[in-house]
């Protein structure tokens, strides 16, 4: 056995290795082209970089503190965590109330960060909705967010004290269950919170049928989302599970871009479907989950206040749980984003296959990037720690190996 004192090093190793493990077994060996060498300038004008530039940069720093003021908030309850979870009577009813009040607390400490972020946002011309539209917004959301929280809380309570040394196990068990129920429930129960989605137009349609028929993918519904009530930005994404799966575009994607870049889109979102990336995803999780949890649990022990005198934990418990699973989650995330990557390039490898038509896969991401504004070549760190896409000029410079004959 581990002496008390290296346990939690030795945890941390073990779920960093483990999530280092599980990206190598899950990586995409074949289809991804080599990026050829591109040069920034040779497809942006110098005053859309120089503006990517300025508006993205400070963005991440903006994102960065967002995170540092969750983090400086969690550690400033696990310092002092309040009487009234310590004292309850009923514990279990006490964490969810406990856990839905540090979510506001949270959403609260970082709101005007995200105020600055929106404002910026809003100078670049990428902004489309009124104030009070996103008020209401970050209040249904926050609703939302201190509702889960208050389940997962109370949840996590409930496991410690039925479970005081292996509640991680069933955690982790919570946790990858939760991942498939809001991958197959979100594009049915939430995102219609939040917009109005419709059938694609039939000639959208029949591109979409005709490309997943050459791709020999079994693809679900095809949907347009009214995303132009809150942005100029374009984009898609698949969701959904089973029955529920289903291939999302931006209608400002079908406003404002020609058939072939659309057609290039629906080609990588194809190449999700394809080779089941959601459902790897998943898988990820479930090889990560009880390694990251029992690190978790770890570091909680060490931070949380004493037990009661049966051995228990109390409900002041709480914040040292959720700073400890908040610490460990963006470690493994910052090793999962490796594995989003290469996902990503070969998606954007399939679509240069299946569609043979590189010029409009470079074209597309050239006018995707001045659309949204961003940085084509963004620092390298950021990239490291947040990048679930390749950047942009990587994007291009497959498709230009692709031009020069790479497969
Ligand atoms: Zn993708």
């Amino acid at each position: 056995m581990l002496g008390e004192r290296l346990r939690l090093p030795a945890a941390v190793l073990a779920a960093v290795l483990v999530a280092e493990l599980a990206v190598l077994v899950l990586w995409p060996r074949d289809g991804v082209i080599e990026p050829a060498p591109v040069s920034a300038p040779s497809y942006f004008s110098a005053s859309d970089l120089q503006q990517a530039r300025d508006f993205r940069r400070p963005q991440l720093l903006l994102v960065t503190l967002t995170l540092v003021i969750e983090t400086g908030v969690l550690i400033a309850i696990v310092a002092r965590p309040p009487r009234r979870l310590r004292d309850a009577r009923r514990p279990v009813l006490a964490a969810a109330a406990g856990g839905a009040s540090i979510a506001v607390a949270l959403d609260v400490a970082t709101l005007p960060v995200r105020a600055v972020l929106r404002e910026r946002a809003i100078d670049v011309g990428l902004v489309t909705q009124s104030w009070s539209g996103w008020a209401s917004d970050v209040a249904l959301s926050g609703a939302i967010g201190a509702a889960i929280a208050a389940v997962g809380a109370a949840g996590v309570i409930a496991l410690m004290r039925r479970f005081p040394r292996r509640w991680w196990v069933p955690a982790a068990g919570v946790i990858v269950a939760y991942g498939v129920i809001t991958i197959y429930l979100a594009p049915i129960v939430l995102d219609p919170r939040f917009n109005t989605f419709t059938d694609a137009p039939p000639e959208i349609r029949a591109e979409v049928l005709a490309l997943a028929e050459k791709a020999g993918v079994d693809v679900g519904e095809v949907q347009v989302m009214d995303a132009s009530r809150r942005t100029t930005a374009a984009n898609a994404y698949v969701a959904g599970l089973g029955s529920t799966k289903r291939v999302v575009l931006y209608d400002t994607l079908l406003e404002d871009f020609e058939p072939d870049e659309v057609r290039s889109v629906i080609a990588h979102e194809l190449a999700h479907e394809r080779y089941h990336d959601l459902r790897n995803g998943l898988l990820y999780l479930a090889i990560v989950a009880p390694f990251g949890m029992f690190a978790a649990a770890q570091l909680a022990r060490r931070l949380a206040p004493e037990p009661d005198d049966d051995g228990r934990p109390r409900a002041d418990a709480l914040p040292a749980v959720a700073l400890s699973v908040v610490l460990v989650a963006a470690v493994i995330g910052v090793i999962s984003n490796q594995l989003s990557r290469q996902v990503e390039a070969r998606a954007d490898t399939f679509a240069l296959t299946l569609t043979d038509e590189p010029a409009s896969f470079i074209r597309f991401k050239q006018r995707l990037a001045v659309q949204n504004v961003s940085d084509p070549e963004p620092p390298a760190v950021a990239t490291f720690l947040w990048g679930t896409h390749p950047p942009v000029l990587d994007r291009i410079g497959a498709g230009v190996a692709y031009e020069r004959g790479a497969r």
